[in-house]
């Protein structure tokens, strides 16, 4: 084998796992195509031991980690692997385990302008960006045909600040949903909205509500099929792991890809608990058959 493994995805989650098991003295090869999800935000916030870094230099400091410890960084996209007599081949190269490290896509509204905006002047996580404007005008955009999500995400933004407006795009509430917002103090447009330029969010009928950050709710998508190509379990878009094992012995999913809803450290944090999993199995198969 060329390696002991192979770790596709070299955003937070893959660069841990290659850390951790370049640490444990394992040969690993990274392959990324540099799409990390959280990519055209400006900052990452909420990641104990360094100061709200630009993401690409979060993620450079980790390249330079892995390559101390001898492991082979690909900037290619692996498209496909598949298993070969005593392991799988990614990427071209033969290895004894893969690490699924492929993270997810978000999925915006199909509003015009939130795509332009999408990590600086409109975000998703509250517990990502949300201290920085707090007790400020915050507006909550919906995801049409999602009206339970909306109102969820309105409920947690209005912990942020005491002036939230859930705008639901045209979804009709109930009025048990409304009477929880006014609970909270979100306010509620139900009209369609037209346009989001900047903070700005423009209803159909002209009125524009000016925020200091608009919210989106979001759908998140696996941003790679390998782990169905590898046999992995995957239900409702998350690959199924105990402890970072799938079903498929010797392929592992670490991240987001297993838990959608991690920050970044908590990715990070997953995947050096599957990297000691990675390792310690790869011991049983080196111990077998030595007596
Ligand atoms: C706009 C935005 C802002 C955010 N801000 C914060 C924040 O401030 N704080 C915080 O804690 N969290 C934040 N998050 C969440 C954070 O981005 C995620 O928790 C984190 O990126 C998850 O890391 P991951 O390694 O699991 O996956 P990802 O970051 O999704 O990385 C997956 C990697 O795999 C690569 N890849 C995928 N498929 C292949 C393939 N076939 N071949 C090669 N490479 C492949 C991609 O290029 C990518 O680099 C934010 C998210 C978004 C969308």
């Amino acid at each position: 084998m060329d390696f002991d493994v192979a770790v596709v995805g070299g955003s937070v989650a893959g660069l841990q796992a290659a850390l951790t098991l370049g640490r444990a003295r394992r040969r690993v090869v990274l392959f990324d195509d540099g799409r990390a999800r959280n990519r055209a935000a400006e900052h990452v916030h909420n990641y104990l031991g360094v100061l709200n870094p630009a993401p690409g230099e979060l993620l450079g400091v980790g390249r330079e980690q892995v390559a101390a410890y001898g492991v082979a960084v690909r900037e290619s996209r692996v498209t496909d692997a598949r298993a070969v007599d005593g392991g799988f081949v990614v990427g071209g190269e033969r290895v004894r385990a893969v690490v699924l490290a492929t993270g997810l896509w978000d999925e915006l509204p199909e509003v015009p302008g939130i795509a332009d905006g999408w990590g600086r002047s409109v975000v998703a996580c509250p517990h990502c960006h949300g201290w920085e404007v707090r007790d400020q005008p915050l507006v909550q955009v919906g995801m049409r045909g999602f009206p339970e999500r909306s109102v969820a995400r309105a409920l947690l933004l209005s912990r942020w600040s005491d002036e939230v407006v859930l705008c639901t795009d045209g979804d009709e509430l109930t009025s048990e949903q409304l009477q929880r917002l006014a609970a909270a103090g979100v306010g509620v447009r139900c009209e369609r909205i037209a346009e989001v330029r900047g903070t700005e969010v423009a209803l159909a009928g002209g009125e524009r509500l000016s925020a200091r950050r608009v919210f989106v709710v979001v759908r998140q998508h696996q941003q790679s099929n390998l782990a169905e190509r590898l046999g992995c379990e995957v239900v409702d878009g998350a690959v199924v792991t105990v402890g970072g094992r799938t079903n498929v012995p010797m392929v592992y999913a670490v991240g987001t890809t297993t838990e959608p809803a991690l920050l970044a450290i908590g990715a990070a944090g997953q995947a050096s608990t599957a990297a000691v999993a990675v390792h310690n199995d790869l011991l049983d198969s080196d111990l077998r058959g030595r007596g």
